[in-house]
């Protein structure tokens, strides 16, 4: 793999405020932020100017076939920044034509005329965090938008597709919030296929250290649908989906024919990217790096350290023994598997230790191929759907054992 990253990740890390289950790196700026000269402003250009900095720091660039903008909230900026982002990709590293460019919206955070803007900036995909249609839902998770925005939201983004003026877009929930039992759960899968975005993508929610659903499950003032109600959800998503023509093609993603996220198909395949932006992770070559999580660090960085830092991870080759496990998970993500006896090829393993190594990995699978959660096809393995993948933890536990045991 000696071959330039061809796809950037790129971290805005502004919000409105904090939703109550998000751990990530935001800066929460409130309600009234101009990002072009008024409140906030001040704070937006002096990010951008230290990410430009970082963008232009690279001394390996090469054209792009994937740029995605991410956070935080993306939107929240006037769409000349976006512009001059994807300008600047455009000037330095050049950017394939027929590239996929994405950008993350949130509802109530911008109206028809920003999404003309962001699309003359040369956005073609959006992906768009709605989370729930639901407003007890959406308020009892922290989020800022009612039922409305997202209807709205979506309805410029289906007519902005079907007129060609975008590739495609993405929907967003997140399953199993608190007061969204198997009723509210049905409502908002129906309401999201009454809009047919292209792609869907559905997390399942996740309690993380410091976030105000961590606070409140410690003190038993969280209340979420029971294992059964979550089981029930999770069968229902398959089941609405499935008919509707959506194909499940990683753990957490469903598209239509010829919508999968080419980006987000780079993270879980291996290959490696870019990224730039307080509290990303890069992999140029497979191996991680992560920016300072704060402003003020992540600053410092760029002016310090940020090509020292990132030397490593852009020389070093032998990622791939380290990265193994990782390859493995990622790649079982995907609806098409690993092939289980190529990545071993690629170690710098021995015939013995090799076959050793796998004897054990099918050990700890054996179960799991034997109550058809794991399907094995030639040398390839792959989760069944959707049992393997609604239980997939349990078979990334097994193989993360395994590769304990083994290194
Ligand atoms: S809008 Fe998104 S990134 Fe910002 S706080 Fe909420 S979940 Fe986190």
């Amino acid at each position: 793999m000696n071959q330039f990253p061809k796809s950037a990740y790129v971290h805005i890390p502004f919000c409105h405020r904090r939703c109550f289950y998000c751990d990530f790196a935001v800066v929460p700026l409130g309600n009234n932020i101009e990002t072009l000269r008024g409140y906030g402003s001040t704070t937006v250009k002096e990010y951008l100017y230290f990410l430009y900095k970082e963008i232009l720091s690279i001394k390996h660039k090469s054209s792009l076939s994937t740029i995605y903008l991410g956070g935080g909230t993306p939107s929240i900026l006037d769409p000349k920044y976006i512009k001059e982002i994807i300008d600047l990709f455009k000037k330095n590293y050049g950017v394939d034509y027929g590239a996929e460019i994405t950008m993350e919206v949130d509802p109530a955070s911008f109206n028809q005329n920003d999404l003309y803007g962001f699309i003359n900036a040369g956005i073609n995909r959006f992906s768009l965090g709605a989370q729930s249609f639901n407003n007890k839902v959406l308020e009892k998770a922290g989020r800022r938008h009612l039922e409305e925005d997202v209807e709205k939201a979506c309805s410029w983004l289906k007519k902005f597709q079907e007129s060609g003026l975008i590739k495609s877009w993405s929907l967003d929930l997140i399953q199993n919030l608190p007061l969204c039992g198997f009723k509210e759960w049905q409502r908002d899968l129906s309401k999201t296929i009454n809009f047919s975005p292209p792609h869907i993508s559905i997390y399942d929610l996740n309690i993380e250290n410091g976030t105000v659903f961590k606070k409140l499950a410690d003190l038993g003032k969280l209340s979420l649908p029971d294992d059964e109600e979550s089981y029930k959800n999770s069968e229902l998503t398959n089941l609405l989906l499935k008919r509707s023509g959506y194909s499940r093609y990683e753990i957490s993603n469903y598209s239509l024919a010829g919508h999968q996220s080419r980006h987000n198909r780079v993270y879980w395949s291996g290959l490696g990217w870019w990224s730039f932006g307080q509290g990303s992770t890069s992999a140029p070559w497979g191996r991680k790096f992560t920016r300072p999580r704060k402003s003020k660090d992540y600053k410092d960085w760029v002016i310090n350290q940020c090509e020292d830092s990132l030397d490593p991870t852009l020389i070093k080759r032998d990622f791939l023994y380290q990265e193994l496990d990782e390859k493995i998970m990622l790649g079982m993500r995907l609806k098409e598997g690993v092939n289980i006896y190529k990545l071993f090829q690629e170690q710098n393993w021995n015939k013995k230790e090799s076959e050793n190594n796998l004897e054990k990995l099918l050990t700890e699978w054996k179960v799991f191929l034997e109550n058809g959660l794991l399907i094995q096809r030639g040398e390839r393995f792959y989760l069944s759907d959707p049992k393997g993948m609604d239980f997939s933890n349990q078979i990334l536990i097994s193989m993360f054992k395994w590769w304990d045991k083994i290194t």
